[in-house]
């Protein structure tokens, strides 16, 4: 009987969300009954998770409310970023045509290691040839954007490339460069136990910034600037 409640459960929330790649956006947002029961059921889950590693959550007073909280932070922190639609990128005409390099950052970085589960964090730095005749976003349109694609189960590689794919087809600038300077978790609390200080750095380059060597020198300068002054 608890199975059958169970499965027909999960056949709710199976159709609700079907699965896709763990940074991957799910085919439409969900609004907040949709999040509502993925809630309750990945709760669910947690609990019987915990039952095969031999925690009493029901009667333990640390771990009792534990499967729901998490359930939670998953859904509505952790992995909020394939839930949600991405942040509405507000455009304005390049009035001053300006076509010099703009640099931004440190943008915090908030997410979450596909391989462990563990936090990744750090900063992410964007610098933007605009065309001139192009288009301009404001400055914190970035930090959300970095903030969309963080808030889910991401490998570094992958996250700097989500975020400069969405930023050239918005935006189409002349060029573009996203460089990210993160701590791993995985790396730090566990497995080799490496320094908190070490980081991993990853950059890509788009456009005109993928060609011309000034430009990428004065980008990482800038960058080196910004993170010692941070
Ligand atoms: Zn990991």
């Amino acid at each position: 009987m608890t199975m059958a409640l169970k499965k027909s459960h999960l056949g709710v929330a199976g159709d609700t969300v079907p699965p896709c790649l763990c940074n991957e956006a799910t085919p439409s947002p969900l609004n907040a009954a949709e999040r509502s029961l993925m809630r309750f059921a990945a709760a669910q889950k947690i609990g019987e998770l915990f039952e095969v590693l031999g925690i009493d959550y029901l009667n333990d007073h640390n771990t009792r409310d534990t499967p729901a909280r998490v359930a939670k932070m998953y859904v509505e922190e952790i992995m909020r970023g394939r839930f949600n639609a991405p942040p509405v990128v507000t455009e304005f005409d390049n009035v001053g045509q300006s076509d010099q390099l703009i640099v931004t950052g440190p943008i915090d970085v908030r997410s979450t290691c596909a391989h462990h589960l563990m936090p990744i964090y750090g900063s992410a730095y964007i610098g933007v040839l605009p065309a001139a005749d192009g288009k301009i976003i404001g400055l914190s349109k970035y930090d959300r954007i970095v903030d969309h694609f963080s808030a889910r189960l991401q490998i570094q590689e992958e996250l700097v490339k989500q975020i400069g794919a969405f930023i050239m087809e918005r935006t189409k600038p002349r060029g573009l460069a996203v460089r990210i300077s993160a701590v791993h978790m995985c790396k730090s609390q566990r497995g080799v136990r490496a320094s908190h200080a070490s980081r991993m750095v990853t950059t890509e380059f788009y456009g005109d910034m993928l060609t011309d060597k000034t430009t990428r020198g004065e980008f990482l300068q800038e960058c080196a600037l910004l993170d010692r002054n941070a």
